[in-house]
């Protein structure tokens, strides 16, 4: 038995060729390059070059790909973990090397469509149910304490009647008071442990309010829920509260 190779159309093509039925062919004239053993050099050489160039091919689109997305859409890593679970998502804590190493990093805004998508319809779905489940029991959470390095928070409006969970994407703090006082904080992250913060009494907010559409909008918050709010933002920015005993 011998192994029939040849190129095409940058295609590397390997047969068996059944001696047997060849007998009265030359083998030299069936094939437009060689014939040889599979342990030609010659034939491993070649096959070795096919293999570098395709898995190069290979790693150019992807690099293409991952460049043509806009720094504003879920990254596919990002779907794959709002879609893995239609529960609750796991909460990220400092005590877990690769956990920190997110916790620490500065999050970055989703574009107008993203905000749009089912994707972030289910990921504000999944942050409220993870922040008021049993096994939390928070006032709020932030993208990177489930994952995502994205700047959207999920906090209890205690100033609002029914204080409802609401999710506020791209959001950041415009305007601190003056006035600060400090009150008592834990973390979902910072797992058995609390701390006397110095917050601003009020803040001003701008974020994304989604609706049809995208529109900025700025809201005036005071109390409690303006302590939850710099909390959540804090994440944010890589920010825990620990940073500011
Ligand atoms: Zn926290």
């Amino acid at each position: 038995m011998l192994w029939h190779y040849w190129e095409e159309e940058e295609t590397c093509l390997i047969k068996q060729i059944d001696l047997r039925k060849i007998q009265n062919v030359d083998i030299q004239q069936l094939k437009p390059s060689r014939v040889g053993r599979i342990s030609d050099p010659y034939i491993i050489k070649h096959m070795i070059v096919k293999t570098l160039k395709t898995t190069a091919t290979l790693l150019s689109f992807l690099i293409m790909t991952s460049c043509g997305e806009s720094a504003g859409d879920f990254t596919s890593k990002e779907l794959s973990l709002i879609h893995s679970t239609d529960s609750i998502m796991r909460v990220l804590t400092i005590d877990n090397p690769a956990d920190s190493f997110v916790l620490r990093d500065v999050s970055t805004n989703l574009s107008a469509e993203a905000l749009l998508s089912e994707d972030f319809a289910k990921l504000s779905d999944l942050m409220t149910a993870t922040v008021t489940h049993p096994s939390q029991d928070g006032v709020g959470i932030a993208g990177p304490q489930v994952g995502l390095n994205r700047r959207v928070v999920a906090v209890q409006r205690f100033d609002k009647e029914g204080e409802p969970f609401e999710v506020y994407p791209n959001i950041s703090i415009v305007w601190t008071s003056d006035s600060l006082a400090y009150g008592p904080e834990g973390c979902l992250s910072v797992p058995g442990r609390r701390g006397e913060v110095l917050r601003s009494q009020e803040i001003v907010i701008e974020y994304d309010k989604i609706s049809e559409s995208v529109e900025t909008v700025r809201d005036t918050i005071s109390g409690f829920t303006a302590v939850i709010f710099q909390h959540e933002i804090d994440h944010l920015d890589g920010v825990l509260y620990i940073d500011r005993l």
